[in-house]
């Protein structure tokens, strides 16, 4: 890597969805010369504009840098752009690390970090919490699992996206960290869902009670940020439905797998199966209300 010379490293970044788009834009910012590639070509324009290299699949970014980091859907996205022939892992330049910051399944960053090794480059799970917001203001939280001395490596390059980057331990690592994450949203998506219901139906005018709540024991960003979006039934979409629901089977199975149970994610995901099923996994994960409408209507 060219970073130890006073040269800043060469950041790859493939998906510029909702997040992917902001992450990159800080590094360019911050002064590293960028090359990107998403599926949806015109999704790059933005950063190509602003100086960025648009290349036409992950392999072809691999070879030109560094740092590469993913930003994707789906684990089955993951397991594509590193696993595919030409894709990231044969094409990554000796040296480099490859961080996945999509939220992932800790068995995938493992295989991932392990056929990484195997090719003389590192892999880290690096998945993120903030929502769109904390993307746009380089404020994630950052849980970063694999090799110690890669972490120390890629850190000035995280921490242009994020504001407390923690390594958690061995690869997967960073991917448990985040299913702890998504498991406390789960329970708490349903509870601020329940709290609007139930002041509207005791005839309080619920912006009055999140002004009030929303600086108690109950405060938090799901109640002050998407309770507020619920109560103006704003359900665009900051974190889409579809991808809690990803992260929620990954955490159900992972728990499965330790012997776990949660009853808490298990409600949680069910009330959320609804909403796909009723047409609604593009919209942002505060749609929830919308169950609370429908059985209230
Ligand atoms: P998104 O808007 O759907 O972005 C994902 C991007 O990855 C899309 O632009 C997609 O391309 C691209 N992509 C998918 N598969 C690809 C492939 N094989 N090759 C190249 N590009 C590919 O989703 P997001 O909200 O940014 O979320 C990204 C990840 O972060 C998800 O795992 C999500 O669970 C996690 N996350 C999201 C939030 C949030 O608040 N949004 C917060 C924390 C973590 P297209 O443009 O063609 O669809």
């Amino acid at each position: 890597m060219s970073s130890g010379s006073g040269v800043q490293p060469k950041v790859g970044f493939i998906g510029l969805g909702i997040m992917g788009q902001h992450m990159a834009g800080h590094t360019l910012a911050a002064g590293h010369e960028l090359h990107v590639y998403n599926r949806t070509r015109s999704k790059a324009k933005t950063l190509v504009e602003r100086g960025a290299v648009l290349h036409d699949n992950p392999g072809a970014v691999a070879a030109a840098s560094d740092i590469v980091i993913t930003m994707v859907g789906y684990p089955a996205d993951v397991e594509a752009v590193y696993f595919e022939a030409g894709g990231i892992l044969d094409k990554a330049r000796p040296g480099s690390v490859l961080i996945d910051m999509t939220t992932s399944s800790p068995a995938l960053a493992e295989r991932i970090a392990e056929a990484a090794s195997e090719r003389g480059v590192t892999a880290l799970d690096a998945p993120v919490s903030g929502g769109d917001v904390g993307a746009r203001e380089a404020k994630l939280a950052i849980m970063v699992g694999g090799d110690g001395m890669a972490f120390e490596q890629a850190s000035p390059v995280l921490r242009t996206m994020g504001a407390n980057i923690a390594h958690m331990g061995a690869a997967g690592a960073g991917q448990h960290t985040k299913m702890a994450n998504q498991i406390a949203i789960a329970s708490t998506m349903l509870a601020v869902a329940e709290s609007i219901t139930y002041a509207r139906r005791a005839g309080l005018d619920p912006d009055v009670v999140l002004d009030v709540i929303g600086t108690g024991a109950a405060s938090s960003f799901l109640l002050n940020g998407l309770g507020r979006k619920m109560i103006r039934e704003d359900f665009a979409p900051g974190f889409f439905v579809h991808h809690f629901v990803k992260d929620m089977t990954i955490a159900l199975e992972e728990a499965a797998r330790m012997g776990l149970d949660l009853p808490g994610l298990e409600l949680a995901r069910s009330l959320y199966d609804r909403l796909v099923s009723d047409g609604f996994g593009e919209e942002g994960t505060q749609a929830l209300y919308r169950v609370y409408n429908a059985i209230h209507a």
